[in-house]
């Protein structure tokens, strides 16, 4: 029976390179791959930025692929011989059974600016194999190429004035480095297509499931893996606890409670195994009060969501600034009393001036606890520069955080935190309910979504105020989280 011919493009010859057998995979099983919200949503991000950047060329004109690819190969080639002038969304290419769609084609000179669109602020190593992969079909189908780039995002710009995204994007010409690359491009086509017509390819799975995209065939490829121990080696934490990690699972040492004691390099690493093998969790209670004890009241236990674009939504912003949206504040006074505070913005309009102003009005006097608090420091210095008139009370808050995390992660640890001292970790080893009764936002990533769902015209009013509900719940449960914590560990 004569082998089905199974076409290539450029996105499966991107996946060739990560692994011949998610490329496999994916043209003979594609039921098997588990794509998480995660991926979806980075998916989208790019068709967005992409379409984006097409709409800066009222000029030009698009190649549908709704008749069919071959069909669009076609009406490109009828563009370019009929002497088009102008720019070309998605013109398609074939060249030895290999089929590219190329973002933007711009007339330049003699011949074409290829410009492959990212949604990034630079370029990325992955990116080059793309554009090799395209310039080479486009030679071989005979078009005439002046240079190639990749288009991405200009971290520098900022927008100034509403609709005017002049500058938003910026080539980096990449013709002369890609030119390696293309010379691979036919040995690689011959291999993938030698892949796609055999049986399954053994591969381990490793570093390159993940790199430079999480594969969607990892639970498929590790179904038949042993277990994971309670307690793998992986769990060790920082570069230290990595590599030794790497060194116990090259001598098929996966269970840390297999580790000898007399292996752990220093002494975080030892109370960790400690704690690990006997369950006991390691609690220096003195040395938290200790570190704890000048942390002035009113304490304000302080925690922001925020939200990034890649394209600039409001004047003032830059791609993928952070845009705090919310925040919730837990004040503690030294009688033990406590007032929540709160701010939350769905109506869709910059946030960042009304939730400046609410920020202002928190105390001007205590520690500020924020946990990691590098990311608060941000927030607020961010909102200071934006706005003067509120900058003394913003930078006063900044000045006085201070950072449950690192005297934390110095002196308790508790196995169930499997090597993390996330917030999310740290509280159900001190609280039963932790963040477990908390419905539809139970992280940041849901806080992003949840937030963009509610700023958006078409999400109705019940439903927007469902989620109002929940992102707020979730916001405050962090400050909660923060109290408790600190409470449990120095009561
Ligand atoms: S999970 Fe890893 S080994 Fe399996 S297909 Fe994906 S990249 Fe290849």
């Amino acid at each position: 029976m004569p082998t089905p011919k199974i076409g290539l493009s450029k996105s499966r010859i991107t996946l060739f390179d990560q692994c011949p057998k998610r490329l496999w995979l994916t043209a003979h099983h594609p039921d098997l791959a588990e794509v998480d919200d995660g991926t979806r949503a980075a998916f989208a991000d790019g068709h967005r930025v992409g379409e984006f950047a097409c709409s800066l060329y009222p000029d030009g004109i698009m190649i549908s692929a709704e008749a069919g690819l071959g069909k669009a190969v076609e009406e490109t080639a009828a563009l370019l011989s009929g002497g088009w002038d102008k720019p070309i969304f998605e013109a398609t290419f074939a060249h030895e059974g290999v089929l590219v769609r190329v973002d933007i084609l711009l007339p330049s000179g003699a011949g074409w600016h290829v410009a492959e669109v990212k949604n990034t602020t630079g370029v990325k190593d992955y990116h080059l194999g793309d554009l090799a992969t395209q310039v080479w079909v486009m030679r071989g189908a005979g078009v005439p190429i002046a240079t190639t780039a990749i288009r991405h995002l200009d971290r520098t710009f900022t927008l100034t004035r509403e609709g005017d995204y002049t500058g938003l994007f910026t080539d980096t010409l990449l013709s002369a480095e890609i030119e390696p690359i293309i010379a691979t491009r036919a040995d690689i086509v011959a291999s993938a297509r030698s892949v796609l017509q055999g049986a399954e390819p053994d591969r381990e799975m490793g570093p390159h499931c993940d790199a430079p995209f999480t594969c969607s065939f990892k639970s498929y490829c590790g179904r038949r893996l042993p277990p994971a121990p309670d307690w793998p080696v992986t769990i060790l934490p920082d570069a230290k606890g990595k590599h030794l990690a790497r060194q116990w699972l090259a001598q098929g040492v996966a269970d840390l409670t297999l580790v000898p004691a007399s292996a752990m390099p220093n002494a975080k690493l030892k109370r960790i195994h400690a704690a690990t093998i006997s369950g006991e969790a390691w609690h220096n209670r003195d040395a938290i009060r200790a570190e704890v004890a000048d942390w002035a009241f009113p304490r304000t236990f302080l925690d922001f969501e925020a939200i990034q674009f890649a394209i600039p939504r409001w004047v003032g912003t830059r791609p993928f600034s952070q845009i705090p949206f919310q925040f919730s504040a837990h004040i503690e006074a030294v009688d033990g009393s406590i007032v929540h505070r709160e701010f939350l913005s769905i109506d869709g309009k910059d946030p960042r001036r009304a939730c400046a102003e609410a920020l202002a009005t928190l105390p001007g006097t205590g520690a500020v606890v924020a946990w990691s608090a590098g990311f608060e420091r941000g927030c607020l210095t961010g909102l200071a520069a934006l706005f003067p008139d509120l900058a003394p009370a913003l930078i006063s808050l900044a000045d006085r955080l201070v950072d449950p995390l690192p005297v934390v992660r110095r002196h308790y640890y508790h196995r169930d935190m499997m090597g993390s001292w996330s917030l999310k970790n740290v509280l159900p080893t001190l609280d039963k309910t932790g963040y477990a009764d908390l419905e539809e936002v139970k992280s940041g990533t849901d806080a992003q979504a949840g937030y963009l769902e509610a700023i958006d015209p078409s999400t109705s009013p019940e439903r927007a105020a469902a989620l109002r509900d929940s992102l707020l719940r979730y916001c405050k449960r962090d400050t909660e989280a923060m109290m408790i914590v600190l409470d449990a560990l120095t009561r």
